[in-house]
């Protein structure tokens, strides 16, 4: 298996390039927030939940995205692995990612790590925010929030996975076919 953790702040590019290594790879994509958006448009429970969290920009509880990750993984065990967006987005997280793996015998085989400015970030998501109807993408505090979040529990996994010799850099600025090429070099050279 084949299991990447696409990393990056906020507005780095994760969805965008996600879409695209799925279909060269041949992978499965889980993109929690796009899980969690889901269940938001349904009014699931989960989705009433999800939401009193990400309109405050804040984390859902890892207990909740934790479950809502192992039965995805489960459900698609027979995959030739997976394209992880936007998870694990704490060091409990990732803890949970290497359980669920490796009771397939599987783990993660690398993160690769977008770089990107913030005062890029900022502007993307203003503007993503135009049109994506995303609520936690027009309001400049819970922008500034998500940052915020992310510096204190999310940027802590790449040292995590950097211990394992498993974190990769890359340029996350230029154009979407650029960073898509320098991805596709940096997962040629480990597979
Ligand atoms: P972005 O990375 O651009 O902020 P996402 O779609 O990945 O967008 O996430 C949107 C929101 O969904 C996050 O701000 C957070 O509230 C929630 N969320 C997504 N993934 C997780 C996760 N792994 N753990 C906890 N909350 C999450």
């Amino acid at each position: 298996m084949l299991n990447i953790i696409l990393f990056g702040p906020p507005g780095a590019g994760k969805g965008t390039q996600s879409s695209r290594l799925i279909q060269k790879y041949g992978l499965v994509h889980l993109s929690t927030g796009d899980v969690f958006r889901y269940n938001i448009k349904n009014e699931t429970e989960l989705g009433l939940m999800a939401k009193r969290y990400i309109d405050q920009g804040k984390l859902v509880p890892d207990e909740v995205t934790n479950n809502m990750v192992k039965d995805f993984i489960q459900r698609n065990s027979n995959s030739n692995g997976f394209i992880f967006d936007g998870y694990p987005r704490t060091i409990a997280q990732g803890e949970n990612l290497a359980t669920v793996l490796r009771e397939m015998n599987a783990q993660v085989t690398c993160m690769m790590a977008l770089q990107v400015d913030e005062d890029e970030l900022v502007n993307r998501l203003l503007e993503r925010g135009k049109t994506s109807g995303r609520p936690d993408d027009q309001d400049e505090s819970i922008i500034r929030n998500r940052f915020k979040v992310y510096n204190d529990e999310t940027s802590p996994l790449a040292d995590y996975y950097n211990k394992q010799g498993k974190y990769i850099a890359v340029h996350g600025m230029g154009s979407i076919d650029d960073i898509f090429r320098d991805l596709c070099t940096a997962i040629d050279q480990v597979i």
